[in-house]
């Protein structure tokens, strides 16, 4: 551990603060968080936290969720600029239409979207958790918002269920093509292609596994020694998976696979958050109530 790092821990340890990570952070930023992992499993620790301050590494929408989640404790965001321009593409308004258009439908709307909107929903779900999600809800017609890409993978999985896309998309999993999955299969025969729901729908037929941040892991990590595999997912995973499967061969689908947003957070924003308690996130008491029961009704599905 670097000085910086041990200074966080001993801070964070002084103030009860639990450190949150997600898997697409640096890898000094994981090394000092007490958990790593997917939206799913963040919004999950967050709800259980017991110490007074939750320390959120990732984008404003997950420090939101932890807030909605345990809204006695402080949720602190160190980067606070660093958004989610997927979860800036669809707006309130934009649910109100939908649900003028399709009066009847059950509006699921994936974490990756604001307080606002998540008010607006039924129900919430991570990427690992939709499918089960839209197969549990009793409607047939399901508005899934804002992700067109896991949306279509949830409608392929789920086909007894109708689902209406938003148009939404995540820009760093969207800009891969088919051929970007044709030039790294020429380049690695050998390997395994290992995709994320985030990923265009012709990528992801071309996959030999399509699974959620965690999924990807877990597949990598509990395969046989030896194996090669091609990662299409933020670049994160492929270094933690070099940590964490060093027996394996791990390549990364597309050179430039980086969500800019996520690499906001450095150890000194860290620090600067522990010491000073900025900044501390609130969620808008109109919207707050709405998007806790979409929220909570994700978490008991
Ligand atoms: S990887 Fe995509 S969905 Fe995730 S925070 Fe970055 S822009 Fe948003």
């Amino acid at each position: 551990m670097t000085e910086i790092q041990r200074q966080i821990r001993a801070l964070a340890a002084q103030k009860g603060a639990l450190i949150l990570s997600h898997f697409y952070q640096t890898m000094d930023i994981q090394a000092v968080a007490d958990v790593v992992g997917d939206s799913f499993e963040l919004a999950r620790r967050a709800r259980q936290a017991a110490q007074p301050i939750i320390v959120l590494c990732g984008v404003r929408f997950m420090a939101e969720s932890a807030k909605l989640l345990n809204p006695d404790k402080t949720v602190l965001l160190p980067a606070p600029d660093a958004g989610c321009p997927m979860a800036d593409m669809v707006a309130p308004e934009d649910v109100d239409a939908l649900r003028e258009k399709h009066p009847g439908a059950a509006v699921m709307c994936y974490v990756n979207s604001s307080a606002a909107v998540k008010a607006k929903s039924d129900v919430c779900c991570t990427s690992s958790s939709a499918v089960r999600i839209a197969r549990a809800l009793p409607q047939r017609d399901i508005l899934f918002l804002p992700d067109q890409n896991l949306g279509a993978y949830v409608a392929a999985q789920v086909p007894e269920k109708n689902l209406i896309l938003f148009d939404g998309y995540c820009p760093i999993h969207h800009a891969v093509r088919p051929a970007d999955v044709l030039a790294a299969r020429a380049a690695h025969p050998d390997a395994r292609v290992v995709v994320h729901p985030e990923c265009r729908p012709d990528v992801v037929a071309l996959a030999d596994f399509v699974g959620s941040t965690a999924e990807l892991l877990a597949h990598v990590e509990n395969s046989p020694p030896g194996g090669i595999f091609v990662v299409g997912t933020e670049t994160g995973v492929v270094e933690r998976l070099r940590q964490t499967a060093p027996d394996k061969t791990v390549y990364l689908l597309k050179a430039g696979f980086v969500c800019p947003n996520m690499k906001k957070t450095r150890l000194s924003d860290l620090l600067r958050a522990l010491e000073t308690g900025a900044e501390a996130v609130e969620v808008d008491a109109t919207v707050a109530a709405g998007a806790q029961r979409a929220l909570e009704r994700m978490v008991a599905l």
